[in-house]
């Protein structure tokens, strides 16, 4: 008996379980974004297996720490690396991979690549040369975390990581002090007290907020409390500042009763008085959404001496 698997069924990538035994076909020249475990080996799909198999390449995060994963499932696939920093270089050796009509993969370290990890300037390019891209689904922190925090999730906004530096991180946080929808941001653990501490001042004590830590780990926490009972419980318990965590916070109950505008000109003016060009495009992008390589330009503008 064949079972089709999955609710996207393309003809070349047709999931068949017959008696424990399922084949994948690939198309020619595909790139595919595979989300792996966070935590749990348990978590990773059928479809992220036998695509990792069967691809040419696979372009990881951290080939070392993604190796593991591999060897795990007896994946033997050649991997590269891909991050942050050689993105840009290895789009072109990507791109001709795929002209080439060869599977290349896309994974990261933890979860869903592009979510708070790299992939973007090679997803997009693949796209501006007009090839296939398929996300293969899959584990990822925010949607563990709001999926389990009981906070309402009809409509969320996932914030990335806060940033760093105190006066950034609370600009970011008045910016999204009226905001309605529930607030998920990605916290390393050595800031989470702080980034606790700072949503308290800016949203006040009572917000409802969980901590969803280590996820799908041994010592997975899901704690749900107001702001400041759960920055006692993370202050009293030291465990809590370590591992892995997202932080969620319910919105605000009443939507602000004015919309406020602020020109972007004005915002950078004001921005560049206390920072670098690169550091107020990043601000002023995370603050109106607007593409930070636009900002990044029109700041370097204003920062210019007048005639
Ligand atoms: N791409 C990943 C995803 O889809 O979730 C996120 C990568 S980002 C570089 C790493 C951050 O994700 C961590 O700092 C933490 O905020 C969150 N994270 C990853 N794994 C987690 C886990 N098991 N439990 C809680 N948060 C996790």
């Amino acid at each position: 008996m064949i079972f089709t698997l999955g609710l996207v069924c393309h003809t070349e990538l047709d999931y068949k379980l017959n008696q424990g035994d399922y084949n994948v076909s690939l198309q020619t020249g595909v790139l595919y974004v595979v989300a792996t475990p966070i935590g749990n080996l348990g978590d990773i799909t059928l479809r992220a297996i036998e695509t990792l198999r069967q691809v040419d390449l696979i372009a990881a995060e951290d080939t070392r720490h993604s190796r593991k994963l591999l060897e795990h499932f007896a994946i033997s696939t050649p991997l590269t690396p891909l991050h942050e920093h050689n993105e840009s270089r290895q789009m072109d050796s990507i791109l001709e991979m795929l002209a080439q009509g060869q599977q290349v993969a896309i994974i990261s370290d933890a979860g869903t690549p592009l979510i708070s990890d790299p992939g973007f300037i090679v997803v997009r390019a693949a796209h501006q040369q007009g090839f296939r891209v398929v996300p293969i689904p899959g584990p990822s922190a925010m949607i563990a975390a709001i999926s389990a925090a009981g906070l309402p999730t009809h409509r969320f906004t996932f914030e990335g990581f806060l940033p760093a530096k105190a006066a950034a991180r609370m600009a970011v946080l008045r910016a999204l002090q009226k905001e309605p929808r529930t607030l998920v941001f990605y916290e390393a653990p050595h800031r989470l007290r702080e980034s606790l501490e700072d949503c308290c001042s800016v949203f006040g004590d009572d917000r409802p907020a969980v901590l969803a830590r280590e996820l799908t780990k041994t010592y997975e926490t899901l704690r749900r409390l107001p702001l400041r009972a759960l920055y006692d419980f993370v202050v009293a318990d030291p465990e809590q500042q370590q591992g892995e965590a997202v932080l969620i916070v319910q919105g605000a109950t009443h939507a602000p009763s004015a919309s406020y505008e602020i020109s972007l000109d004005l915002l950078l003016t004001h921005l560049l008085a206390h920072m670098s060009v690169k550091s107020a495009a990043q601000l002023a992008a995370s603050l109106t959404g607007v593409g930070k390589n636009t900002l990044y330009d029109r700041a370097l503008q204003l920062s210019q001496p007048g005639p």
